[in-house]
């Protein structure tokens, strides 16, 4: 037998893998063992385990969303993000709501069950020009769900967005830790107001997506744990991570990427602590490593969101670099993808894929 020097005890490691599969929390230092740096058995076995979670609570199934980039325009200025209004080389286009429905018509075609409309807070595309979009998708596709990541809103907006017909609603926190979104956002936003935000979207009956970059600059264990802390009292229905990925020309340009293998373990531990969420393996996840989305499956993900922007803007939505958006992430590629999920003994799974209990509407 090998001897690890940097294993939790066996016993430990046991006890809090259990308490995890009886739905309880392992509590600030239970998380922070279980994300120290174990030695592959240990890592190893928590991925295998948030696996057959995912595989026995949605048999195989990988659900897909079909992602529209709207906008590439932002009134924002996140220090990491390449669409971050400073960058005068961001490359900026609008689609028109036409153009929009056009990508839905595209993605209906190929079996797509859920529309996500994602874009800069472009002032361009008021709260207006949202719900009207919002309108017109809902009545050409009544059988689809409609996801938007849109930013912040006022409550005033969101409730109309989700009278229009949308059903779900993505705005990570980014960070649960405020000195920390101080480093990774100017003044004038803050965390406050973004989880006010997500609390506003859940109070509108939307399910809701939150979640955070891995290895942001600036980011320590800590902040991960304030992280997990927020994500069980929100108890969002989709959970979003990925790693931090540097983008040219914003003021972490030079940063080092976030780590892979920390992302897949979050992806992992996040899976076996909400069994039901929906958690993507993201597309900055593929850019990182090429078989990064499959990892991702592999350690507990159950959603992909292949792209179905508009080729020709494709290029254009550089939130960070090297952005993939081809092969297996584009919608033109859910052949290769079936093939790729296969592999692993997964499928697509078409449909909406609701949160349980979700679903269908208004309530
Ligand atoms: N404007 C919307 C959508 C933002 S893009 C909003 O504010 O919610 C979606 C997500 O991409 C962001 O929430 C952020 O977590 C992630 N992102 C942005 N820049 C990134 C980067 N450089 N590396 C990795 N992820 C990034």
């Amino acid at each position: 037998m090998r001897e690890c020097s940097n294993n939790i005890p066996e016993s430990t490691f046991s006890a809090l893998l259990d308490a995890l599969s009886r739905g309880e929390s392992p509590g600030r230092e239970g998380w922070r063992m279980l994300l120290s740096a174990l030695d592959g058995g240990q890592a190893e076995r928590i991925r295998d385990r948030a696996f057959e979670v995912a595989r026995a609570r949605f048999g195989g199934g990988v659900y897909i969303r079909g992602l529209i980039e709207i906008s590439s325009c932002c009134r924002n200025n996140c220090y990491y993000c390449g669409l971050r209004r400073s960058n005068r080389h961001a490359s900026r286009y609008r689609l028109t709501a036409e153009e929009v429905l056009d990508c839905c018509r595209e993605g209906a075609r190929s079996g797509f069950g859920t529309f996500v409309l994602q874009g800069g807070e472009d002032e361009g595309q008021d709260d207006d020009w949202m719900e009207a979009t919002v309108k017109a998708i809902r009545a050409e596709f009544p059988a689809q769900a409609i996801t938007l990541s849109v930013g912040e809103r006022s409550r005033e907006a969101y409730r109309r967005f989700r009278e229009a017909g949308a059903d779900r609603y993505l705005l990570r926190h980014e960070t649960r830790n405020d000195a920390h979104y101080a480093r990774l956002h100017p003044a004038e936003m803050s965390g406050a107001h973004r989880r006010d935000c997500l609390r506003a979207l859940k109070e509108l009956g939307y399910q809701v997506g939150a979640g955070m970059m891995v290895g942001s600059p600036g980011q320590t264990v800590d902040c991960l744990l304030d992280d997990i802390a927020f994500l069980e009292e929100l108890r969002p229905e989709m959970i979003g991570m990925g790693p931090f990925v540097p983008a040219a020309h914003t003021p972490f340009a030079r940063h080092a990427a976030g780590s892979v293998d920390l992302t897949l373990r979050l992806i992992a531990l996040m899976r076996l602590r909400f069994p039901d969420a929906l958690i993507p393996a993201t597309t900055a996840l593929a850019t990182l490593d090429g078989r990064g989305r499959e990892e991702g499956i592999r350690s507990g993900a159950n959603v992909v969101m292949p792209n179905l922007s508009p080729v020709a803007v494709r290029e254009r939505y550089s939130i960070y670099d090297g952005k993939a958006s081809w092969g297996s992430e584009a919608a033109e590629g859910l052949r290769a993808l079936e093939q790729e999920l296969n592999r692993i003994g997964c499928h697509i799974a078409y449909g909406r894929g609701d949160y349980p209990g979700h679903g269908g509407g208004l309530k």
